[in-house]
């Protein structure tokens, strides 16, 4: 049956989500701009103004595409460095689905790696392992997928280092990391070809949306060619190759353009959320965090926290839950997943580790200091 709450209960019960859309403000009047020039279009002034904002913030000369997803990026890449029908990829096992979903639209297959303790990304060692063992039965990879994980930068040196001995391409899945740096260079800098997410629970977004950021000019267009139907130069629709329908619409360019303006602040709030959790809970002996290294510095998309057992873990989750307040468990590994099932993996035991005991906490940029008191209040209790 059911019973509205008392205004009393519904105060007390303030849904806090993990990683809630936070709007700078100026957002709607470049959407207005886009209604009162009828670019209403996956191609405009905002796409173009949005594209130049992120290319003067990441730097080190990068060329940004807007596409509708983070995911279409990743698929566009992936075509771009070559991979086709029948070949191999080497992608991080810890991440989120949609860093391996897009090697088998191209017909090819995932191998997947495990990560390493400091970082939680991909393990540069086992990577190695894996592509020697991959020429050993005659199959050179065609591309490796690295990611930085909830922000935190991967070993950028060392796992390029090992790309580059073998002649491999690197797809940086900056997803996560947009306003994380490396030696102080931006992510979305460091791949063959890079990407960026703009989803609703990503650090700024545009309801949904990516970028495929490189350094090659050409290949940008190529990308923009792609994602627009393939469209060849000619006064009639005329197609020598398969296109996508991946440009990003200007509307929602108008709201990235907004976002752009706020995302220094962003960064600077979920850091500042992630000192809060780590002052708050650190002298608690079952909690522990994931550091930085001198050379990297993480936007802390998401505060992650471990704990000595999934049954710790789980009794902070659904203490919280029960409070109406919204944590996730750390990402399922993709060789730990039904639909990958028959791939091949090289693992070390790490991320099922990570996964089994690790919790994200609310990590928003607009969360309130009641909220994080009110949170490390709950988790405290928990485990007096
Ligand atoms: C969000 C995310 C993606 C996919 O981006 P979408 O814009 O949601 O398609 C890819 N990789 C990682 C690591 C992500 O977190």
């Amino acid at each position: 049956m059911y019973q509205p709450k008392t205004e009393m209960e519904t105060t007390i019960l303030k849904k806090i989500w993990l990683s809630p859309p936070h709007m700078g403000g100026n957002e709607r009047a470049y959407v207005n701009d886009a209604f009162e020039t009828n670019w209403i279009a996956p191609l405009g002034p905002n796409v173009h103004e949005f594209e130049n904002a992120i290319e003067q913030y990441v730097g080190s000369g990068v060329h940004a595409a807007c596409l509708t997803s983070g995911t279409g990026a990743i698929h566009l890449g992936l075509q771009l460095l070559g991979v086709g029908i029948g070949d191999e990829v080497l992608c991080q096992s810890f991440t989120f689905a949609a860093s391996a979903n897009p090697i088998t639209y191209l017909g090819a297959f995932p191998i997947f790696i495990d990560s390493e303790k400091d970082t939680w990304n991909i393990c540069p060692n086992l990577l190695e392992d894996a592509i020697k063992d991959r020429l050993a039965i005659g199959k050179k990879p065609k591309a490796i997928v690295a990611v930085h994980l909830y922000g935190m930068p991967y070993k950028v040196n060392e796992v390029h280092a090992v790309a580059q001995k073998y002649g491999i391409p690197v797809l940086e899945d900056s997803a996560e990391a947009l306003g994380s740096t490396y030696h102080g260079q931006h992510c979305g800098s460091f791949g063959d070809i890079s990407i960026l997410s703009f989803n609703g629970n990503k650090i700024i977004t545009t309801s949904g949306g990516g970028a495929l950021l490189c350094k090659d000019e050409n290949l940008k267009n190529k990308a923009v060619f792609l994602a627009t139907q393939a469209r060849d130069n000619s006064p009639h629709y005329q197609h020598s190759q398969i296109g996508y329908n991946y440009r990003m619409s200007n509307v929602l360019a108008g709201i990235g353009i907004g976002q752009m303006e706020v995302l220094e602040e962003r960064v600077a709030a979920r850091r500042a959320n992630f000192e809060y959790y780590v002052e708050n809970l650190s002298h608690i002996s079952e909690i522990s965090f994931a550091k930085e290294s001198a050379e990297s510095f993480s936007n802390r998309w998401l505060t992650c926290i471990l704990t000595p057992s999934f049954q710790i873990r789980e009794k902070i989750r659904t203490a919280l839950e029960k409070e109406n307040i919204e944590s996730r468990p750390l990402w399922k590994p993709m060789h730990m997943q039904p639909v990958f099932e028959k791939s091949p993996s090289y693992v070390n035991g790490i991320s099922e580790d990570l996964f089994e005991k690790g919790l994200c906490l609310p990590s928003g940029s607009s969360m309130e200091e009641g909220d994080l008191e009110r949170i490390c209040d709950i988790i405290k209790s928990v485990l007096r």
